[in-house]
């Protein structure tokens, strides 16, 4: 009967994936057939609470033990540091999403992303990172890379010539956001691609939070590894922290080494969070970009915003690249609410802001809540106006991360708050 042989084949090679399959359907199996049967006949992946793993015996530990000196040693675990099977399919998942061979999860975003430069670039290394980046990755690139004798070189966002200029013999990276936070700028990937390939040892590195896989996937343009924060879009419901990589397998695995030294590694349970969002990603993004670009259609025409930035809009500096190479443009608008009479940048777009009823007031975005929040208070108070201006931080700027509320209901809150 050809229904048992098919499944006969596929719980007899667990890892057995399957062709073609739009984003939309990875998202909720990922690769993998979804008949393969988990532990107990779960529908969902266990999660495994374990630190540690036992062997039956001492042949047990030898057999292991040889096995991964020449290499596979199957999916089994020795450790929870090196590994733990509830990350492990997330993994395999994200990696599948991103059309990578595989992926790496991080207890955060900011623990993927040092822990990927701080394995890549040896001392005396020079890294070029774009502007209007996030400011922790930027302050990390500024101090403790700095500190470690490698250089760094920043050039701003969509300057192909003045990218391509920073690169020294002794450049080993290029990293950049795409899209960027808070003005939602676009890098032109095969651009970057070319540059780092003008000299041989250049990796190229795309922090793709704002985009999701949903919308852009950096590795199909050349692209080594790809970066998300997966507290945002991935995980989706503002519950949990992780940070991912994608890419190649023999980087992966070099960076899952460097992982079991630099000890930052997810828990099961937030991973098995991060999962449980995967599956509703597709649906979600989709919402967040349709009320994303009614939203900036919406206040583009309005006369108490004097600036809207989304790719989706024609006038955004890099809508054509964001049309070339993304299939959505994502859920955060960023604007620059006109100052009353009387009133100063900072103070109109607080009240704004206080006026909204439907978004929260709170840094991050990509849940499934709007959150909204003014850059020159939440991530740059400490600055004065002219320190803000000088890195391009407008005090009437408002960062509006959009959830999956209706549309229809957003913009009304729009209206009322303005008016
Ligand atoms: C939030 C964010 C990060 C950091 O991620 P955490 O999970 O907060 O550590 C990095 N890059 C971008 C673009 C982000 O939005």
């Amino acid at each position: 009967m050809p229904i048992a042989a098919n499944t006969k084949e596929q719980i007899g090679t667990g890892t057995r994936t399957v062709g073609t399959r739009t984003v939309g359907t990875r998202s909720v199996h990922g690769r993998l057939n979804g008949r393969i049967p988990h532990p107990n006949h779960s529908l969902t992946t266990p999660i495994v609470q374990t630190a540690t793993y036992t062997f039956r015996n001492t042949a047990d530990l030898c057999d292991f033990m040889e096995a991964k000196i020449f290499g596979g040693n199957g999916d089994r675990g020795e450790y929870g540091r090196y590994g733990n099977p509830t990350v492990r399919a997330v993994e395999k998942r994200i990696a599948a999403l991103e059309n990578g061979e595989d992926a790496l999860l991080f207890p955060t975003g900011m623990s993927a992303i040092t822990n990927v430069l701080l394995s890549i670039l040896p001392a005396g290394s020079h890294v070029i990172f774009t502007d209007d980046c996030y400011r922790k990755t930027r302050q990390f690139c500024n101090t403790f890379l700095t500190r470690l004798g490698i250089e760094t070189s920043q050039v701003p966002l969509g300057d192909y010539e003045a990218m391509a200029t920073a690169v020294q013999p002794n450049t080993r990276l290029i990293i950049s956001e795409s899209p960027t936070n808070p003005y939602l700028r676009v890098a032109d990937l095969e651009k970057i691609t070319a540059i780092a390939r003008s000299q041989r040892r250049i990796k190229t590195i795309i922090d793709a939070t704002f985009a999701t896989p949903i919308n852009q996937n950096p590795l199909d343009f050349g692209i080594d590894l790809v970066i998300h924060s997966a507290t945002k879009y991935l995980g989706g419901h503002n519950d949990v922290m992780g940070g991912v990589v994608v890419g190649a397998a023999g980087l992966l695995h070099a960076l899952r080494q460097s992982q079991g030294m630099l000890g930052g590694v997810i828990d099961p349970h937030a991973a098995y969070l991060v999962e449980r969002g995967l599956k509703t990603l597709a649906l979600r993004v989709r919402q967040q970009n349709a009320s994303a670009q009614a939203v900036a259609e919406f206040l583009e025409t309005h006369p108490r915003i004097e600036r809207v930035w989304y790719p989706g809009l024609d006038s955004h500096p890099d809508h054509e690249t964001a049309v070339s190479q993304m299939r959505g443009f994502g859920g955060v608008v960023s604007f620059e609410v006109a100052p009353a009479p009387g009133e100063s940048p900072l103070e109109t777009a607080g009240r704004f802001i206080d006026a909204m009823t439907i978004p929260l007031i709170a840094p991050s975005l990509g849940g499934v809540e709007s959150l909204i929040e003014q850059p020159a208070l939440m991530s740059f108070y400490e600055l004065s106006t002219e320190e803000r201006l000088a890195i391009g931080i407008k005090n009437n700027l408002v960062r509006f991360a959009i959830g999956i509320e209706e549309t229809a209901d957003i913009l009304a809150d729009l209206e009322q708050a303005l008016s």
